[in-house]
């Protein structure tokens, strides 16, 4: 594996799998890597011949400061980990790589209403630093494939937006699903901040996105979204429910009344735990 952190020796040695034909497969990552970004270079194994994987804190996705210090560092785990994997480029660039001109000069995009609702109502400016990154990194790693994972829903809808529409490249996105633990807790680098009480209690997410979709056809989806934020609010570790949604797959609107037959939908939830923030999503 191929470990490089400049924009340079990046370019080179994706040019050299270029001109052997060699297809690109992306993930992007914020390292603390575990089994959920490892599903994801396993996706593009299987599916490109040459995986580049980048790792970096990127510092204009954070809306929240004491968010971006305390969030898990683990580089050469993580690089150890590529490796067994069979990756063959990982990218760890500084700030000043990705953002040569300095953070206040990246382009910032206009996802429309989807950057606004949901996770975007509660990180104000958080999806367009995810725009800015991914944007800045397709520009340098030039990829065929971008896989992306599914516990970022609203990721993937904003990042296939800034693909397809925005950057009108073509880079085929690929959602990859939910890895879990094996309690249902979905597997995220946050996780490693829980203390063992709060560890416990944060299987509840899950458990209620379950509960939403094990009742879709008995209850109304207004009280659905009720009783679960009621069965969170109940749990000792979860200071505060920011949303749970039953929202349209595509849109992310909510569907506040019954679902139709055929209802291609998600129910999608964030707690927070003292300070550190959780997120998951079932499909319906
Ligand atoms: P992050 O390092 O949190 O920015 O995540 C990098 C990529 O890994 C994103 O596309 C995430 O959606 C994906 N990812 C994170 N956790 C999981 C998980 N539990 N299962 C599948 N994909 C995941």
């Amino acid at each position: 594996m191929n470990r490089v952190k400049t924009e340079i020796d990046l370019k080179k040695a994706v040019a050299t799998a270029k001109t052997e034909h060699r297809s690109i497969g992306f993930v992007p990552t914020m390292g603390a890597l575990h089994e959920g970004h490892l599903s994801l270079v396993r996706a593009s194994r299987r599916n490109c011949d040459f995986t580049v994987v980048s790792i970096f804190v990127n510092p204009t996705q954070f809306n929240e400061p004491q968010d971006l210090l305390q969030y898990p560092r683990t580089l050469e785990q993580d690089l150890e980990l590529l490796e067994e994997e069979g990756c063959q480029i990982a990218f760890f660039p500084g700030v000043e790589e990705v953002y040569p001109n300095g953070k206040g000069e990246a382009p910032v995009f206009d996802f429309g209403s989807l950057e606004s609702k949901l996770e975007g109502a509660h990180r104000p400016g958080h999806f367009k630093g995810v725009g800015q990154v991914v944007a800045r990194l397709l520009e340098m790693v030039q990829p065929d494939t971008l896989f992306l994972g599914q516990k970022d829903y609203q990721q993937y809808l904003v990042l296939k937006m800034l693909v397809d529409e925005i950057l009108k490249a073509p880079i085929e996105v690929v959602l990859c699903p939910i890895v879990r633990e094996p309690d249902g807790l979905a597997m995220s680098s946050r996780n490693k901040l829980l203390r063992v009480d709060q560890r416990k209690d944060a299987i509840e997410l899950s458990k209620t996105l379950l509960w939403i979709k094990e009742n879709l056809d008995a209850i109304h989806p207004l009280e659905l979204k009720e009783g679960a934020v009621q069965r969170l609010r109940n749990v000792k570790s979860i200071v505060s429910v920011d949303y749970i949604e039953i929202a349209d797959a595509e849109t992310l609107e909510p569907c506040d009344t019954l679902p139709k037959a055929g209802f291609a939908g998600l129910a999608l939830g964030a707690i927070q735990m003292e300070d550190i923030r959780l997120i998951d999503n079932v499909r319906l």
